[in-house]
């Protein structure tokens, strides 16, 4: 059974008159433990359907399963209990507290999290043992990001869903990025998807998603990474 399974998903986002038709039918499953990547053109919809996955936005029509219970059904209190209990957020920006340091920003999390690993643990899984006492402002860019990504990841949640997290960063610091969260796929099995134009993505993915205009136009197998893990 895959952890989502999303079936004929539309999104219709209403202003006054004016109607934006943002996802026009979707069909897609998200296997446990895989990488799935979302490409496609800007305004293609892949922010929106990463938002209705993860509880933060709601579906016009269509049934959004997570193992198999509806998530269209959920009042706002079960959503908001589901994101807690199930979903790390990543976004391009790292939207850390500037006033905290790497470890306090992780702590918030690990504080109120039902199983959570401690803030070093989380920390050193990004490779920022040594930077944890620094403030936002003393980490560069991808610094930050890795201290969002140990902060998502703390509680240990099942999926991890991305977007654009290498988006602020030049190609060398993206990459470092996008090894973190290899690293977390392949130690925890974290069920992951990420939004990314970033080319050394392709080679991580178990599987890309290519958007066109609110639909799926074509997936892609990475069969040689399938192989490999
Ligand atoms: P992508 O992530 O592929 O760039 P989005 O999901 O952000 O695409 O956007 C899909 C379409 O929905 C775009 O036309 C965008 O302008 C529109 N859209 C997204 N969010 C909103 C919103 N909150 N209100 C109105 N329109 C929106
Ligand atoms: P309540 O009715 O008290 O809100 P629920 O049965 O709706 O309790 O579950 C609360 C939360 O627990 C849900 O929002 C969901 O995140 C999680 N949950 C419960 N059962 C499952 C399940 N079978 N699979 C995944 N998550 C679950």
């Amino acid at each position: 059974e895959p952890v989502f399974d999303v079936t004929g998903v539309t999104k219709v986002y209403t202003s006054g008159e004016v109607e934006v038709r943002a996802l026009a039918g979707i069909d897609l499953q998200l296997f446990a433990g895989e990488i799935a990547v979302l490409l496609g053109p800007s305004g293609s919809g892949k922010s929106t359907l990463l938002n209705i996955i993860g509880g933060l936005d709601r579906a016009t029509s269509g049934s959004v399963l997570f193992n198999g219970r509806d998530l269209t059904d959920f009042s706002d209190r079960q959503l908001t209990r589901f994101r807690r209990d199930h979903i790390g957020f990543v976004f391009q920006f790292y939207n850390l507290i500037p006033s905290l340091t790497a470890w306090e920003n992780v702590s918030l999390v690990t504080e109120v999290a039902r199983d959570p690993m401690t803030p070093d643990e989380a920390l050193a899984m990004v490779n920022l043992t040594d930077r944890m006492s620094h403030f936002p402002a003393q980490l560069s860019g991808g610094e930050q990001q890795r201290v969002a990504i140990a902060r998502a990841i703390a509680k240990r949640p099942e999926v991890l869903l991305c977007d654009e997290p290498t988006g602020a960063l030049d190609s060398k610091t993206g990459v470092i990025v996008l090894e973190a969260l290899t690293r977390i796929n392949t130690e925890f099995g974290t069920t992951t998807a990420i939004i990314t134009h970033n080319a050394g993505i392709q080679q991580i993915a178990h599987r890309v998603f290519q958007f066109l205009d609110g639909r799926i136009a074509s997936m892609h197998v990475n069969e040689a990474r399938i192989a490999a893990t």
